[in-house]
């Protein structure tokens, strides 16, 4: 799996529609303060289903359209494209090519895709799940971030690591499958009270 390119338009100082292609190998960004190389690496991650306002320096998610400058108005939307290529399928699905979109209007209307069909959040999640790209993975680390997982709790640092190794999907699937347990549970003691007042 390769990150190929990035299109971000009205997403925080990127008004116009840019699109970033990465070559192989290494990719620096570099440029003077202020002139966006954070909201380069904040778009991949609200493309890839950042719900955190706060984690991208905002009070609210409409922060991150474009809120104009003395020369510009404020844009209504902010849309941010990622592509990877998967021809090695390192990413669980059968495309060679893998996009994913994110659209956001000041309404507060939301919109995500993969490869152009309108999809959940939820499939967003499970899409990099394990890929080592999830929520709270290594892949992208913020200025700030290296103290806080200095500094975090064992059992947090541990999470880190579940993710990395694969082992969170299955962390999440046995969650999902013992509240269905425990429900199934509630529901035959419901049904042998209801059998016990009939006898
Ligand atoms: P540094 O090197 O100081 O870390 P940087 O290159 O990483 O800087 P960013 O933090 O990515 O720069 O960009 C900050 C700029 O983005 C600021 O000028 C800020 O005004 C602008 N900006 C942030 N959000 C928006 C928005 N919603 N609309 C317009 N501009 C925005």
């Amino acid at each position: 799996m390769k990150l190929k390119s990035l299109e971000i338009s009205g997403f925080k100082s990127f008004a116009d529609k840019t699109m970033i292609e990465f070559m192989p190998g290494m990719t620096g960004i570099v440029g003077p303060n202020g002139s966006g190389k954070s909201n380069i690496i904040e778009a991949i991650r609200w493309v890839m289903g950042e719900q955190s306002a706060k984690d991208l320096r905002g009070t609210k998610m409409s922060d991150v359209i474009f809120g104009g400058t003395n020369k510009r108005g404020a844009l209504n939307r902010a849309e941010v494209a990622i592509t990877f290529d998967n021809s090695d399928h390192y990413i669980n699905s059968d495309f060679n090519e893998i996009r994913v979109a994110r659209k956001l209007y000041r309404t507060g209307e939301s919109v995500y895709q993969i490869n152009g069909v309108e999809s959940r959040l939820r499939d967003i999640h499970d899409l990099f799940m394990d890929t080592g790209l999830g929520r709270e993975s290594f892949s992208i680390i913020s200025q700030g971030r290296v103290e806080s997982i200095f500094n975090a709790k064992p059992e947090d640092r541990r999470g880190i690591i579940e993710e990395v190794a694969g082992v969170y999907k299955y962390k999440q699937n046995k969650e999902k499958a013992q509240k269905e347990l425990s429900q199934t549970s509630d529901n035959l003691s419901r049904v042998a009270d209801i059998i016990h007042e009939i006898e």
